[in-house]
């Protein structure tokens, strides 16, 4: 297929580069100087969509997802298919879903989650939303970038899937940390505590396969210095958008909220920014009740 990649950064890149490394003849576009092994890059987002079966599209919000449409739908063949796999808000995702499919052309929403080893490895998991031509049309792409994908329904559903997850995400694993915390104070051994919570109810992805306790569980960030693995930041970005699409339907999140205040107040007020977000049970273990 001739596919325009636009966005090359940590994601972008790697997903470029194996789409390229599976004989696509991959054009790349990015405001950026970047160089991606067997992509051809090209001066302007137009010149690299205008002969693409399908244009990918992995960048860092709504706004600019928003403008960058603006100048490549026009610049698309008819009948191409618009993947946007960058994670955005649901609006956003609907709006540009809208625009392309008045101009004839074929959108999906698919973020992604797995991160940038996902990128690189060709292991990332989509959730998407858009008809089932389009559908179709891109699963050879998501066979070569990802290992899993789940088709959620119409335009923006991808997105509301990946927020709704990441909401999950954000919340038990500040349940786990605040309980690693709590047990520590109880005298409770971290491996004991491991060794009961990831084979009783409590388990969850959070405990069992990120353990955010150092040398407890399988290898994570928290085994790193918290070097991420996902960045705090990033939990942040994505908890933002949870509230902002409960906001917008008015779906009452209380613990979605709690979490997005907490990882705020890690992230800007204290030392979050740039480590894991699992490094909130070192956050809370200096902590005492307020
Ligand atoms: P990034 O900042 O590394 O890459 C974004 C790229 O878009 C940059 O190279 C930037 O120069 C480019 N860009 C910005 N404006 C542009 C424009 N107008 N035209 C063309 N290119 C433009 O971000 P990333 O980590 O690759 O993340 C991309 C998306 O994937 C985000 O929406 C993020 O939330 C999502 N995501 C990231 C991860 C992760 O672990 N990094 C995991 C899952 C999802």
């Amino acid at each position: 297929m001739n596919i325009g990649f636009i966005g090359l950064g940590n994601m972008g890149a790697p997903m470029a580069a194996n789409l390229a490394a599976a004989g696509h003849n991959v054009v790349g576009f990015d405001t950026v100087d970047v160089t991606v092994e067997g992509v051809s890059m090209v001066t302007s987002a137009a010149d690299a969509v205008a002969d693409a079966d399908v244009v990918i599209t992995m960048l860092p919000n709504g706004d600019i997802l928003r403008a960058v449409a603006a100048q490549i739908i026009p610049a698309m063949k008819t009948g191409a298919v618009l993947l946007d796999c960058s994670t955005v808000d649901v609006e956003s995702a609907r709006a540009v879903a809208a625009d392309a499919d008045a101009a004839g052309l074929l959108p999906l929403d698919a973020p992604v989650s797995g991160g940038i080893g996902g990128a690189s490895a060709g292991t990332l998991t989509f959730m998407v939303g858009g008809s089932d031509t389009a559908y179709d049309t891109a699963l050879p792409l998501f066979d070569i970038m990802g290992q899993k994908a789940v088709h959620c329904g119409a335009s923006g559903n991808g997105q509301a899937a990946k927020i709704c997850n990441n909401m999950i995400l954000g919340v038990t694993m500040i349940a786990t940390c605040e309980a690693f915390a709590l047990a520590d104070k109880l005298g409770l051994d971290r491996q004991a505590m491991f060794d009961v919570v990831s084979t009783s109810s409590g388990y969850s992805w959070s405990m069992n396969a990120y353990c955010p306790a150092p040398g407890v569980g399988p290898q994570s960030p928290a085994d790193n210095s918290y070097q991420p693995g996902f960045a705090a930041e990033l939990m942040l970005k994505d908890l933002r958008l949870s509230q902002q699409a409960a906001q917008a339907v008015d779906a009452d999140t209380p613990l979605g909220q709690s979490a997005t205040d907490l990882y705020t107040t890690f992230v800007e007020d204290e030392d979050g920014k740039g480590k894991d977000f699992s490094a909130m049970l070192p956050r809370f273990e200096t902590r005492r009740r307020t």
